[in-house]
């Protein structure tokens, strides 16, 4: 099958700045389903606003476009009607993180079978770049000129805690790893959860020193480390540096939805011996 014929050719060329990661994520999003052997016809991608949540518009399958933050609250609402598709959501790291960060916790808590997969940039590049709650410590953002003050927010560590069953994080550098994992997460019964850094060159890298996408890119690849390395190395060693790689994985915790509907399919059945 082409990669291509994945996408709304109608929709094309995209909106993305030159050099955006969101093109590759994307890209790695539609060979993961390739390799996952999704079935398109019974699968519902959904976005909520924002830079990263324009690629369910190049999708040519049945998609969403919400509002901000409330993606997966759509998104659950899909799956609890039909436990029988497949449910994905694309979504910024603003949008899940700050206004959309309950819904992140109890989509992960109920175990709920969506894949979740977070294009975090650092910042909200569709309004022009300000601070989001997973800036990196440090950086400059639009609102945060001098360097911002609060400390890291580790999303993974977060759905890992609220129940999330499988965890992952890779980025837009490390393409062939972001497919594996996104495959995985689709092939996983239960809420799954990727986050994958990707490179701003217009908001971010501008005013840290990064304009050029290639410098972005390298910035990616040698603030990031892999999971099985990182076991081998001193936490001083990992300071600023986060782990990406398969981070957490949990069989055997019910998914939500089937347990839902057996619910719903059980008291049916009381319901009609009653009225015998
Ligand atoms: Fe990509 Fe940033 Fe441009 Fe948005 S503003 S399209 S995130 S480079
Ligand atoms: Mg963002």
């Amino acid at each position: 099958m082409q990669t291509t014929s994945w996408l709304r050719a109608e929709h094309l060329p995209h909106i993305w700045c030159s050099g955006c990661g969101h093109g590759t994520v994307l890209g790695a999003v539609v060979r993961a389903m390739e390799k996952a052997g999704i079935d398109r016809d019974r699968t519902v991608v959904v976005s909520g606003i924002g830079c990263s949540s324009r690629a369910v518009g190049y999708l040519e399958m049945d998609t969403l476009h919400t509002t901000h933050g409330r993606a997966l609250a759509f998104a659950t609402g899909i799956k609890l009607a039909r436990p029988d598709l497949k449910v994905i959501v694309l979504a910024g790291d603003g949008d899940l993180a700050a206004i959309g960060g309950n819904h992140l916790i109890h989509a992960a808590r109920r175990n709920l079978g969506i894949t979740t997969v977070c294009f975090n940039n650092g910042i909200y590049g569709m309004t022009s770049g300000q601070l989001s709650p997973l800036t990196p410590g440090g950086y400059r953002t639009t609102t945060s000129p001098h360097g911002h003050l609060e400390r890291d927010f580790d999303l993974c560590r977060l759905v890992q805690a609220a129940g999330a069953t499988y965890v992952a994080r890779s980025t837009a550098y490390h393409v062939q790893q972001t497919i594996l994992l996104i495959a995985r997460a689709l092939a996983h019964d239960g809420f799954s959860f990727i986050e994958v850094f990707s490179q701003c060159p217009t908001y971010f890298g501008r005013r840290n020193g990064m304009a050029d996408p290639v410098a972005m890119l390298e910035w990616l690849r040698d603030s990031t480390v892999q999971a099985g390395q990182a076991a081998r190395m001193a936490p001083e060693e990992l300071r600023g540096r986060a782990i990406i790689g398969e981070l957490y994985h949990a069989e055997d915790v019910p998914e939500y939805s089937r347990s839902y509907r057996a619910l719903v399919d059980r008291l049916a059945g009381e319901g009609s011996r009653d009225a015998d």
